[in-house]
């Protein structure tokens, strides 16, 4: 089901490419449902991205049309990537950018993992 704020799946996008294996990534973890790895451009000294394997396009997309085994694995991936990163103790950020407001790049739902500094407070003031 099409979901409003974004174009329908683009099976060209960088992370469904990763997925194929058609380019690398820096593999964190893979299980059936997910697949993590590091960001590129990281923002912070841990900065991984999960993704799950199935094609949604969003947040709005994957809460709407994944299934319950799709969503209860993927979130228990997040968790396990960042026990595994070691962050648990100091704490960490869990980021999801949807859409345009969201300045979502990636048209392939994904959730951001920062880690191993003080992240500071929320969102930060608006530039644009
Ligand atoms: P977003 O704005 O939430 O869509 O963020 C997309 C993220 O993907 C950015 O943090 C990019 O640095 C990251 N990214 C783009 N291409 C790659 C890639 N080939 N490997 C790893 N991370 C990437």
């Amino acid at each position: 089901m099409p979901v409003s704020g974004l174009p329908p799946y683009d099976p060209s996008n960088i992370f469904a490419r990763i997925l194929r294996g058609e380019i690398p990534c820096r593999k964190v973890y893979e299980d059936d449902v997910a697949l993590a790895f590091h960001d590129i451009n990281p923002q912070a000294p841990v900065h991984v991205l999960v993704v799950p394997k199935g094609q949604y396009v969003s947040m709005a997309d994957f809460s709407a049309n994944a299934s319950d085994a799709e969503i209860a694995g993927f979130w228990r991936a997040v968790g396990k990537v960042a026990k595994d990163l070691s962050l648990e103790a100091s704490g960490y950020r869990v980021l999801t950018n949807m859409g345009v407001h969201g300045h979502q790049e990636v048209p392939h739902f994904h959730v951001h993992i920062f880690g191993g500094r003080n992240l500071g407070r929320m969102v930060p003031p608006a530039k644009d």
